[in-house]
C-alpha cells in the first residue's frame, strides 16, 4: 500500500492500523516508571498548567532533558500556557458577537505556537538541541468544521528527518491544518489528542500524558479529596469517564488511543510518582464493580409536552437540533398519553438558547399542542466501571446512596458500563461523595 510504512491514515477501512498496534506490545504490563526499553522513543504531552508560568516551563525543559540525558529521544508536545485559550476566546467575544469559526481557529492556535517557542528555548538554554514544530510541519491533516478538526491523517516525514539529525521536538499540540491550509483546532484538551496520534505515527516506545494531578483517580480529587489514583483503566473506562465530564483526558483522544492500539500513562509532570496507565481491558479488571466517578456541571433539561403520537415526530425534532449542532446527552421520551408524547433531553447549558430557537421553529410546524419547558442548574452524576457487566446491584446501590444523602433524581440513563443521573447542581459534589463512598472507592479493591 503506497506510504503504509510513512502515513497514518486515521480513516477507518484504509486497513492501516495493524501498524499501529506496535505501541500495546511494547509495553509489558505493570509498567510504570521508566522504559525498559535503553533507546526509546518517548512522546511526553505537557498540559496548560505544566506550562504555565516560565518557572513551569524551565521545570518541563528540564524534565524533557533528563528523559534525554536517559539516552532517550523525545518529541515533547505542548499544550497553550494556562488560561491562554480561555483569555483568546474572551478577547473574540469581547470584540465580536459572531466571531468566524475560522479567524477562532487561527487566533487559538497561536496559545500553542507561543508555549513550543518558549519551551524550545529553554531547551537550548539547558544545552538541547530542540526544534519547535507547529501542526502544520508535524504533518497533521484535518477534517471536519473549524473549532472541532478531526485528524484526518499524520505524516511524520519531517519529525522523522529532525529526529534522525538528533533533535529533540517540541510539538504544539491542539492544531493541525485542512488538506487546503486551513488552520483548525481540535476541541478543547486536543493536545492530548495531537499527543496520542504522534505516538501512534511515530509508532512511539512510550506515550506520557503529564499533567497537574499523579493521574486518573477515582473522581477528580478537588471535588472528592479521598479520591484514590488508579493503577490502571481500560480504554472504555477512561473514554466514558472522559466524555462524561473527567476533564483529565479530552475524550476523542482516547477514542483515538483505543481505535490504534496506543497504551498511555497519565502521570504528574511536578513529581516522579508513577501514574495511571490506560490500556486494552484484561480479565482481572472485572473485579472491580466501578472504577470511577464523573461531574459534569452546566447541564440544561429541555422538554417538549404536546408532540402527536405518530411515526417521525422525534426524528423530526432531533435532527432540528442537530442541524443547529447541539449535543444532546441524555435523552428520554415518556410513552404517550391522549395521542400526545413528551420528550426530554439534556445539553450544555450554554445551548439552551440556540435550541429553543431551533426547536420554536420545528414545533411551529409539528402540531400547536406542543410545547417547551426548560431548567437550567443541573449536573450530571456518572459511575463507570466494566465490571458493572457482570454485577448486579448498582444502580440500587447509587441511587440508595443519594436518596440517604438527601438528593433527588432527575433523569437516568445507563449503558452496559455506566449509570448516569442528574441533580440539582448544587448538590453534585455531595453526590459525588456519596456515590464514592457507597462504593468505597477509596480502598483498594480485595
Ligand atoms: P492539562 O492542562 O494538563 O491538560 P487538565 O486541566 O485538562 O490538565 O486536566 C487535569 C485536571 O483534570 C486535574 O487538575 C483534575 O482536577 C481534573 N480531573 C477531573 N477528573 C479527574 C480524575 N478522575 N482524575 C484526575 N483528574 C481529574
Ligand atoms: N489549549 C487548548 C485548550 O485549552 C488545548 C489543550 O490544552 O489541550 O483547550
Ligand atoms: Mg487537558
Amino acid at each position: 500500500m503506497p506510504g503504509r510504512s510513512r502515513h497514518l491514515s486515521i480513516n477507518p477501512g484504509l486497513g492501516e492500523t495493524d501498524l499501529l498496534h506496535v505501541l500495546a506490545k511494547s509495553w509489558p504490563r505493570g509498567f510504570t516508571l521508566r522504559p525498559r526499553i535503553p533507546m526509546a522513543l518517548i512522546v511526553q504531552k505537557y498540559g496548560g498548567t505544566s506550562v504555565g508560568s516560565l518557572d513551569r516551563i524551565r521545570n518541563v525543559a528540564a524534565r524533557i532533558r533528563r528523559t534525554r540525558d536517559e539516552g532517550h529521544q523525545v518529541v515533547a508536545v505542548v499544550s497553550a500556557m494556562s488560561g491562554i485559550t480561555d483569555g483568546l476566546i474572551r478577547l473574540a467575544k469581547d470584540l465580536s458577537a459572531n466571531a468566524s469559526e475560522r479567524e477562532m481557529d487561527v487566533l487559538l492556535a497561536t496559545g500553542e505556537q507561543q508555549a513550543i517557542a518558549l519551551v524550545a528555548m529553554a531547551l537550548r538554554d539547558l544545552g538541547v538541541d530542540a526544534a519547535s514544530v507547529t501542526g502544520r510541519q508535524a504533518g497533521i491533516v484535518t477534517t471536519g468544521s473549524h473549532t472541532r478538526g478531526r485528524i484526518l491523517a499524520l505524516d511524520p516525514a519531517l519529525m522523522r528527518r529532525l529526529l534522525d539529525e538528533g533533535r529533540t521536538l517540541v510539538v504544539a499540540g491542539f492544531q493541525g491544518v485542512t488538506s487546503e491550509g486551513m488552520i483548525h483546532t481540535l476541541g478543547r484538551g486536543g493536545s492530548d489528542l495531537t499527543a496520542i496520534a504522534v505516538a501512534a505515527a511515530l509508532k512511539a516506545d512510550v506515550c506520557q500524558i503529564l499533567t497537574d494531578v499523579d493521574g486518573v483517580y477515582t473522581c477528580d480529587p478537588r471535588v472528592v479529596g479521598h479520591a484514590r489514583k488508579l493503577p490502571e483503566i481500560s480504554y472504555d473506562e477512561m473514554l466514558e469517564m472522559a466524555s462524561s465530564g473527567s476533564k483529565v483526558m479530552q475524550s476523542r483522544s482516547v477514542e483515538f488511543a483505543k481505535k490504534f492500539g496506543v497504551v498511555f500513562e497519565v502521570r504528574s509532570s511536578l513529581n516522579d510518582n508513577p501514574g495511571t496507565i490506560v490500556t486494552e481491558e484484561h480479565p482481572n479488571m472485572e473485579n472491580v464493580v466501578i472504577r470511577g466517578v464523573s461531574i459534569e456541571r452546566s447541564q440544561a433539561r429541555v422538554t417538549i409536552t404536546g408532540i402527536p403520537d405518530e411515526p417521525g415526530m422525534t426524528g423530526r425534532i432531533l435532527s432540528a437540533l442537530g442541524e443547529a449542532e447541539i449535543n444532546l446527552d441524555m435523552i428520554v421520551l415518556n410513552i404517550a398519553h391522549d395521542g400526545f408524547a413528551r420528550i426530554s433531553f439534556t445539553m450544555h447549558s450554554s445551548d439552551l438558547g440556540r435550541a429553543q430557537a431551533a426547536l420554536k421553529r420545528v414545533l411551529a410546524d409539528i402540531s400547536a399542542a406542543a410545547s417547551i419547558e426548560t431548567e437550567a442548574g443541573i449536573a450530571k452524576l456518572s459511575a463507570v466501571g466494566i465490571g458493572m457487566r457482570s454485577h448486579s446491584g448498582v444502580a440500587a446501590t447509587m441511587f440508595q446512596a443519594l436518596g440517604d444523602a438527601g438528593i433527588n433524581i432527575g433523569m437516568i440513563s445507563t449503558s452496559e458500563i455506566k449509570i448516569a443521573v442528574t441533580v440539582d447542581e448544587t448538590r453534585i459534589e455531595d453526590a459525588a461523595r456519596a456515590v464514592h463512598d457507597a462504593f468505597r472507592l477509596d480502598r483498594e479493591p480485595a
